[in-house]
């Protein structure tokens, strides 16, 4: 079976004292993490801090993104290797924020989901589908050839621990979210291309989230569907009061 992940990306907003107060609000009304995941995306400099708040609770916190080496001369950049041993559980890779305004590739991306994995972190690996509102003919190629690409390399064992995120590019922050059909057949095209990379049993254990203007009133259609493991939310998981209706829907 597997366990659905509600996971927050507050992008780059909060202070540290806004974060812990965030962690400290939640963290004794979160659902249990047999039924339910709860992770927390956030800025570098509040990840210590939040990880502290959330000792001996299920929430889990996230970094927004790391580097492809985990020592060295890459000034400003965070070693995943330390967010590993700082107590981080996952790293978001390849949203599409990265991808447009850092401009970073789909190699790059691959080379942060190995290093990532090598170090204990497990990555949520956002594709989007900028080229258009239907997944069909040749979007589905390009979506495709992304995945291929973004997961290149990697062992069965490795995919396991890798949750991807479908997130169209044009239902992020927009206040306009796919439609809940539309949302699945994206997720169901992220694991057919994994099943025929991976086969079915690993195509069948990875979990596919579905990233997008999600909020507390759209969530529980979306998550009907089978293909939908869960969410990647940005706007909504700003506001503890509307994160925890998110996490308890
Ligand atoms: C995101 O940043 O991954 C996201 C889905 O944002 P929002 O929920 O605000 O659309």
């Amino acid at each position: 079976m597997r366990v659905p992940i509600i996971a927050g990306n507050w992008k780059m907003n909060k202070t540290v004292s806004e974060s812990v107060e965030f962690v400290n609000y939640i963290k004794n009304e979160l659902p249990d993490p047999s039924e339910r995941e709860i992770v927390l995306a956030a800025p570098t400099l509040s990840l210590t801090s939040m990880v502290q708040a959330a000792k001996d609770t299920p929430l889990k916190i996230a970094a927004e993104n790391c580097y492809c080496r985990i020592a060295g001369a890459y000034t400003g950049e965070t070693s995943p290797r330390s967010l590993s041993l700082a107590g981080i559980h996952h790293v978001i890779l390849g949203h599409s924020e990265r991808r447009r305004l850092f401009n970073e590739t789909d190699e790059l991306i691959n080379q942060k989901v190995q290093v990532a994995l090598r170090n204990g972190l497990c990555p949520i690996v956002c594709c989007d589908d900028t080229m258009g509102r239907r997944i069909a003919g040749k979007k589905v190629r390009w979506v495709v050839s992304r995945i291929l690409a973004d997961l290149k390399g990697l062992s069965p064992a490795d995919v396991t621990k890798v949750t991807m995120a479908f997130e169209p590019s044009w239902a992020i922050g927009t206040g306009q979210s796919a439609d809940p059909e539309q949302a699945a057949e994206g997720c169901y095209l992220i694991r057919q291309t994994i099943r025929d990379m991976y086969g079915e049993d690993i195509g069948n254990a990875v979990r596919i989230l579905y990233g997008g203007s999600v909020n507390e009133t759209n969530i529980k259609a979306l998550m009907a569907y089978d293909d939908i493991d869960g969410v990647l939310v940005g706007g909504a998981s700003l506001d503890p009061d509307r994160f925890l209706k998110l996490v308890n829907s």
